[in-house]
């Protein structure tokens, strides 16, 4: 998991989800609980989100960072136990449909007392009904409704964490297991009681340690070993002439053709320079936020 940012634009947000539009899907939503019994009927409007909370997660997983081609707008706070937030663009994370649905599911573990949603009863007159919209899902283009919202939302101390309003990598440290050629997320050394707390949720509600994270994350971390043994290697082969016919080899095994063409051959430690700038390159590249598995990546040391 890493950090992600909400982009609040017009272009960004889907105008059914903010302004007016947002009103009349939270007029809607009160009449059908104040009718219902408190059994609403939600319309799946959030799935309108998906595109563009897609791009924010770079194609990947909100919570587990595997890339993904088609995904679930996830309900942070769980639909089911927070009706009220099913069209709060804010409550929106795009993931994958095995956290989503196998492990995060209508889990929401929290310390204190939980919110409190609109009261709607039967007996509702319609101007109660119409005083209660624009007071619990905030506009997603207003950022004091936002981040009243937030506030209201820290109260219940909830121990899973949202990756666009807290920075996970904190939390988590990565252990690799060669022998069984896997990866798996750990609890950062140091952590106190309520940040462990906080891990242990994270990791058992979003699957974090399921067998094929662990192993998707290994291919990850082998193919940046790969990259760090070349930087290393040709390192120790600057100054040594008796590795130059070698040098020559290796270069033209590891380097695409295209950078291997131009390599200045009457200089060896000027191509072998090249070769660890292109190695190290590559190893930043895969810390970039739009990689896989960036959060276990930029926990590996590059030099
Ligand atoms: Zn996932």
């Amino acid at each position: 998991m890493i950090k992600l940012e909400r982009v609040r634009t017009t272009d960004a947000v889907y105008g059914g989800l903010r302004g007016r539009y947002l009103k009349d899907k939270e007029r809607q939503l009160l009449t059908s609980v104040k009718d219902s019994a408190g059994n609403p009927e939600f319309k799946s409007h959030w799935r309108k989100a998906a595109d563009q909370l897609k791009k924010e997660t770079a194609d990947k997983c909100g919570y587990c960072e595997s890339p993904i081609e088609r995904g679930d707008v996830d309900h942070f706070r769980p639909k089911a136990r927070y009706w009220w937030l099913v069209y709060c663009y804010d409550n929106f994370i795009f993931s994958c449909p095995v956290c989503n649905q196998e492990y995060k599911s209508d889990n929401f573990p929290i310390r204190r007392e939980k919110y409190k949603g609109p009261v709607v009863f039967s007996g509702l007159e319609p101007h109660e009904l119409e005083n209660l919209i624009g007071t619990f899902a905030p506009d997603p283009l207003d950022p004091d409704a936002v981040k009243s919202f937030h506030a209201l939302c820290c109260d219940e101390d909830p121990l899973l964490l949202n990756p666009y309003v807290e920075d996970p990598e904190p939390l988590f440290k990565w252990v690799c297991d060669e022998i069984l050629m896997e990866v798996e997320i750990q609890a950062a050394d140091n952590l106190d009681e309520l940040r462990r707390q906080r891990f242990e949720a994270v990791a058992k509600y979003y699957g974090l340690n399921r067998e094929h994270l662990r192993k998707r994350r290994f291919d990850t971390f082998e193919s940046w070993k790969y990259k760090q043994s070349y930087a290393i290697s040709f390192q120790k082969m600057k100054g040594d002439a008796f590795a130059e016919n070698r040098v020559r080899d290796l270069l033209h095994d590891v380097l695409p053709p295209s950078l291997f063409n131009d390599l200045p051959f009457n200089d060896i430690d000027r191509c072998i320079d090249t070769a660890i700038d292109y190695f190290k390159g590559r190893m930043e590249q895969m810390r970039a936020a739009d990689q896989p598995y960036a959060a276990m990546v930029r926990s590996l040391a590059v030099d």
